[in-house]
């Protein structure tokens, strides 16, 4: 199922702006939606009826995640446990096991993933954030080298900015697009690490795309999805970086296939989370592998540690887990580890070009 195509300019409903819990369309009647970790999240967990909670954090707040759980523990009255792993995305809660007794999760930085079924109610704390007003932004990349036919996207902190930059920008000449995307996607012009569907979309009517966030995570992602050059925008302090060498990525990543083509013993790697598991996809590939004379073996995990690789006897992995862990961690792991499109390549399947990122539907 697609969702609507694009739109030009959306406004702060279609973005997900809010000062309150919001569902989400299509998404879990499970899942609470908070743009910050305030007073309503509070009170909500309150009128909950909870006793439990258990509270996870992404890495980039590990360091305030047991000033966070004091906040909540103080807030509300209730029990809080912290989990120890980071928090990667929506894609990984906490499973009962995981979080003996916990009747609610309170998830930090991330928003939910509609097409995801949630176990426990789970309150999504987006961790919004307010970056530079939009026409200076705006004024400011005017006078940049930006093509005006320009993709708009998204960290889920900066979704608030998206419509007003948008607006700024088309009153400024540009002609910026923001695609809906998929049903993994909660929010129209949405970045997240396994799905830019919303960019995919939008595509034929751009000659580049802009991301508004920080760091490389979606620029690297990004870059990978569409064959156009990707721009990033921090909100914050307003710095715009180079377009990212997709050229030399992508060669990269054929050099890597091109090392396994002839590995006769594969893994395949299938995680348990809940939003990151393909054991469809696992099985598949591994009739494809067999009917191609290879042998492969599909291994289970919940998070993957590369010393659980090693001393195996496997030339090569696919991972049908997060498309990131392929692309972004590979080089931590024994062996050489494909996305789905690049073992099919490696097999012969597929064409190696033009390049397919795993989307994550
Ligand atoms: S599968 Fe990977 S990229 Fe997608 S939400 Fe989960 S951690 Fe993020």
């Amino acid at each position: 199922m697609r969702s609507p195509p694009t739109e030009k300019v959306m406004d702060a409903e279609q973005t997900g702006a809010s000062a309150g819990p919001t569902p989400v369309p299509g998404g879990s009647p499970r899942a609470r939606v908070y743009p910050t970790l305030g007073p309503e999240l509070l009170r909500d967990l309150r009128a909950g009826g909870y006793r439990k909670v258990v509270l996870q954090t992404p890495a980039g707040l590990v360091r305030d995640a047991s000033t966070l759980s004091s906040q909540l523990r103080e807030g509300t009255g209730l029990a809080v446990l912290t989990l120890v792993r980071a928090c990667f995305g929506a894609c990984d809660p906490p499973s009962p096991e995981e979080a003996p007794g916990a009747e609610a999760i309170v998830t930090l930085g991330h928003a939910p993933i509609p097409n995801m079924p949630l176990r426990l109610p789970t309150f999504f704390v987006e961790m919004r954030q307010e970056g530079r007003p939009a026409d200076e932004l705006a004024a400011e990349l005017q006078r940049s080298s930006l093509p005006r036919r320009l993709g708009l996207v998204g960290s889920i902190q900066h979704m608030d900015l998206l419509p007003p930059l948008a607006r700024e920008l088309e009153a400024r000449g540009f002609s910026p697009r923001i695609g809906r995307g998929g049903p993994r996607l909660a929010y129209a012009g949405q970045a997240l690490g396994c799905n830019y569907t919303g960019a995919e979309q939008v595509l034929p009517e751009v000659d580049g795309y802009l991301f508004l966030g920080t760091g490389r995570f979606h620029p690297l992602g990004l870059a990978y999805a569409v064959e156009r050059p990707v721009w990033a925008l921090d909100p914050l302090s307003g710095e715009l970086s180079e377009p990212l060498d997709r050229e030399g990525m992508i060669r990269r990543r054929l050099l890597t296939i091109a090392q396994v083509t002839g590995a006769r013993r594969w893994g395949i790697l299938a995680s348990s989370f809940d939003g990151q598991n393909r054991q469809g996809m696992a099985f598949a590939l591994k009739a494809r592998a067999e009917a191609r004379g290879r042998e492969a073996d599909i291994l289970v995990f919940d998070r993957l540690d590369p010393r659980d690789l090693v001393g195996r006897a496997l030339e090569a992995y696919v991972s049908v887990a997060c498309p990131r862990i392929a692309l972004d961690d590979g080089e931590q792991f024994p062996r050489p580890i494909l996305t789905p499109p690049e073992f099919l390549a490696a097999l012969g399947d597929r064409p190696l070009l033009p390049y397919r990122f795993d989307t994550y539907p």
